[in-house]
């Protein structure tokens, strides 16, 4: 036997390992790295008997410090662990790992326990029992078109457990899991993104993950988790395998954000507004998805949030073209003074097309908040009632002829009429022949008044109740 490994070929080591073992079916030869099986790796090809478990992580703890010495990435592309296998380092001291574990297969258990990665990966790794505690994630492979992220993209879990970890850009797309990932206490610190992951049913399961707090440690207390909540980016698809336990959510999903500011630099304006279409979409599924499972879980602040959220995305496929949704996200931001918001819906308003404005789906958003604003529709109904008094006067003032001088009778008949105007009120049909057109549109208006207050006090109700039955 001799030549190289045909694996080092496939995965483009920087030294090609002699071959220690050959297959009997394909004539393939591997190294001691990449040979398939505990029997079958051997110390050198002329040797019958394998290396014990301890001889062969020591020929991998090697490899990585003559990476260091020589200050490399250590190339572990493909490397097949049939072995346990760890790398323990300090909880405050970190170890430094920067190892390329890509395509890497732990048939065992595996545990990196205070060990800080940076420049590695592990995209496409399998792990049958994987333990990342006290650890951290800094950057990904420069190697790979990873775009700084820390890949374990396409990577299989049957068990993985995050415990206490730190992560920067990290990227779990595409990643299978068999049973179950479980990121507890970590920190996640830029953007997490899971995409298009599989798996049983809630096979992620994310508890007290939270802010950063002293290097080393995730937050115990799940506080600040809002902030970190919003790095973490899912789908819609991938809410029902997803689990999440003491949280505090975030107004928007990182998906939101996510997908807003990734975009191409040189798409046609016609090509922006089509995947602004798609992405508000997605968003509103991804909300209707998360409604869904407040649902069944009856927990009805949340389904109330992401209703909320799920009409709001509507609204913007719905005013895209009038490229006004800044505005909208202007109004909704709390943080803001009301004046501020205020001008944004003043703005909001007078760019819009009548089309638009008239909708019944900006009319729901405006006058109560699709149901969920419990002050906005108060405020609503209030100046509705106020409106409605105004008009009365002026229709008055016309009646008289623009005369300023106080009535008390005129003001009584203006009082009367308007308590006309409120719902369940009986409105008198009867013509006042000395007027008879103010006087008939004036029951016309009353009847419009009382239906729009009506209708209005409805919206009030409905949204003081989801408001309350938390
Ligand atoms: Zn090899």
């Amino acid at each position: 036997m001799e030549g190289k490994c045909c694996k080092c070929e496939e995965y483009n080591w920087p030294d090609p390992q002699e071959v220690v073992w050959e297959d009997p079916v394909d004539g393939k030869g591997y190294c001691v790295f990449h040979a398939q099986k505990a029997e079958t790796k051997l110390a050198s090809a002329d040797s019958a008997k394998p290396l014990t478990s301890q001889a062969f992580n020591k020929l991998v703890l090697d490899r990585m410090n003559n990476a260091v010495l020589s200050n490399e990435i250590t190339c572990l592309k493909g490397v097949v662990f049939p072995w346990k296998f760890e790398i323990i380092g300090k909880n405050t001291n970190k170890r430094i790992v920067r190892a390329d574990f890509s395509c890497a297969l732990f048939c065992s258990s595996v545990r990196f326990y205070g060990v800080k990665f940076s420049d590695s990966e592990f995209k496409n790794a399998i792990f049958k029992d994987a333990t990342f505690d006290y650890s951290e994630f800094e950057s990904g492979c420069p190697k790979s078109e990873s775009n700084g992220e820390f890949l374990f993209h396409g990577s299989k879990f049957v068990i993985g457990v995050f415990y206490n970890c730190i992560f920067q850009k990290v990227n779990f797309c595409e990643i299978n899991v068999e049973e179950r990932i479980h990121f507890k206490e970590c920190s996640f610190n830029a953007e997490a993104l899971f995409h298009g992951c599989s798996g049983k049913d809630k096979s992620i399961l994310f508890s007290r993950v939270g802010a950063p707090t002293v290097p080393g440690h995730g937050s115990r207390n799940g506080g600040g988790n809002e902030v970190f909540m919003k790095n973490v980016i899912f789908r819609s698809h991938d809410v029902h395998w997803m689990s999440f336990s003491v949280f505090t959510w975030p107004m928007r999903l990182g998906y939101e954000t996510y997908a807003s500011t990734v975009q191409g630099d040189t798409v046609s304006p016609e090509e922006q507004v089509r995947k602004n279409k798609i992405h508000m979409k997605e968003c509103e599924e991804l909300y209707r998805a998360m409604k869904q499972r407040a649902l069944e879980l009856h927990d009805q602040p949340q389904a109330s949030r992401w209703h909320f959220r799920e009409k709001l995305m509507q609204l913007k496929l719905q005013l895209l073209p009038a490229k006004s949704n800044a505005l909208v996200d202007a109004f909704e931001d709390e943080s803001l003074c009301v004046k501020n918001r205020m001008s944004a819906l003043w703005e909001l308003f007078r760019a819009l097309p009548w089309r638009m404005r008239r909708s019944l789906l900006f009319l729901y958003w405006i006058s109560s908040g699709f149901g969920e604003r419990s002050g906005r529709a108060a405020i609503s109904l209030l100046a509705l009632i106020v409106l409605s008094l105004l008009t009365l006067v002026v229709l008055k003032l016309f009646e008289t002829g623009l005369s300023l001088r106080f009535d008390a009778l005129k003001v009584g008949e203006v009082l009367y009429e308007w308590v006309r105007c409120m719902p369940l009120v009986k409105i008198d049909a009867t013509i006042n022949t000395s007027a008879p057109i103010v006087s008939g549109i004036r029951t016309i208006f009353s009847g419009l008044a009382q239906v729009a207050t009506a209708l209005q006090a409805t919206l009030f109700a409905l949204a003081v109740r989801n408001r309350f039955r938390r």
